[in-house]
């Protein structure tokens, strides 16, 4: 797994002529590229039946069948020339391009999935990534019981009390954002213990 720091060495290293250079061209920055050349979990092919029988190889099983998963291609990328899509994500990246900076460097334009490009697939491996925590606690990171009230003595700090994304900045969770919030709430603890 790669974090979104490692996906971006050309953002994260400053490197303003690596930005142009990589941001401009079609391909994906060389970390993200190294997993498509190089993954095992990857599958490559120039038409969707090659693409069907590679993702089944790669699953050691039949489960796939390439004329049910052409007909849902088909439906989605008919969406793709409305100009009011139905197809919440391409509407999602048609809004977000409507910004300068996110046009260039966070997304690509949406186009067919089935009009003769090469097709790649990525065999899933279901895990937690983050929690939004679940233990409740004040500002002082001191755990709150069911009946809301502190118990004494316990605190709870970073994901684990929402404070990953969730907590400090607002109900969405923003990619790249946990890290400052658990530290926080690990300092507020750190000085509620020490004040006890
Ligand atoms: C792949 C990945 C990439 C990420 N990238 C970013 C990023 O770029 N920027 C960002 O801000 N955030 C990122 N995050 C999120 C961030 O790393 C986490 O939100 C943060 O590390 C959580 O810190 P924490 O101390 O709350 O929990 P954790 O770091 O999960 O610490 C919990 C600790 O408790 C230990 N533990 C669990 N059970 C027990 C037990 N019974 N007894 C003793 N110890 C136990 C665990 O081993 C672990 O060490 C990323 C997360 C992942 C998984």
């Amino acid at each position: 797994m790669l974090s979104g720091s490692e996906q971006n060495p050309d953002l994260t290293d400053k490197d303003y002529r690596r930005i142009l250079k990589e941001r401009l061209s079609s391909a994906a920055t060389a970390p993200v590229e190294k997993f498509r050349t190089d993954g095992e979990d990857f599958v490559e092919a120039d038409n969707l039946k090659d693409l069907v029988s590679g993702m089944n190889a790669l699953a050691g099983n039949e489960l796939l069948d390439d004329e049910e998963i052409r007909k849902q291609i088909e439906l989605r990328d008919l969406q793709v020339d409305h100009p009011f899509s139905k197809d919440p994500q391409i509407t999602f990246i048609n809004g977000a391009r409507h910004f300068l900076g996110d046009k260039f460097i966070r997304t690509a334009k949406p186009h067919k999935f089935l009009d003769g490009r090469k097709l790649i697939a990525v065999k899933l491996h279901i895990i937690s990534r983050k929690t939004l925590g679940g233990i409740q606690t004040n500002l002082n990171s001191q755990v709150f019981n069911q009946d809301e009230e502190l118990i004494k003595g316990l605190y709870a700090a970073g994901e684990v009390a929402g404070f990953g994304g969730g907590g400090v900045h607002g109900y969405g969770a923003l990619e790249g954002t946990f890290l400052g919030g658990c530290i926080f709430s690990g300092l507020r603890a750190a000085r509620g213990i020490d004040a006890e």
